[in-house]
């Protein structure tokens, strides 16, 4: 069952595109207008070539676990344990994580090479969350 994160998230500058493709049910991650490395989080500056020129660019929301863990005992009011937190590399470029939660199957399930893919879900009438579910 989807759940909203607490504390939720609060868009900053360079995160809102991240956000507002949520709501159009779109992975939107920050690139170099420069070079065309992708990076996330989001950050003013390119890591590989200094350049403060980027734009939000709408990715597959394809990857791969790289690392997960399993919550077994409930940290905060509204997240009920057990949930997982995965590390997703998304196929568009090597190293580009991305945290989240798989949603739609049991803890045992997951496993690292896993195959997933971005889903959403409207959790406020302002927020809508990304996660990830096993793709084929
Ligand atoms: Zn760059």
């Amino acid at each position: 069952m989807p759940y909203l994160p607490m504390p939720p998230p609060l868009p900053y500058v360079e995160s809102e595109g991240f956000w507002e493709g949520c709501k159009r049910r779109e992975l939107v991650i920050q690139r170099c207008k420069d070079c065309g490395t992708y990076r996330h989080p989001p950050i003013p500056m390119c890591p590989a070539c200094q350049s403060w020129n980027w734009e939000g660019t709408k990715v597959s929301g394809r990857g791969r676990v790289e690392g997960f863990t399993i919550v077994t005992r409930a940290v905060f009011p509204g997240m009920p344990a057990p949930y997982n937190v995965v590390r997703v590399e998304l196929e568009e470029q090597d190293g580009l994580l991305i945290l989240g939660n798989v949603i739609g199957c049991h803890p045992d399930e997951i496993s690292i090479d896993m195959p997933v893919k971005v889903t959403f879900e409207d959790v406020t009438p302002e927020i809508t969350m990304y996660y990830f579910e096993k793709a084929a």
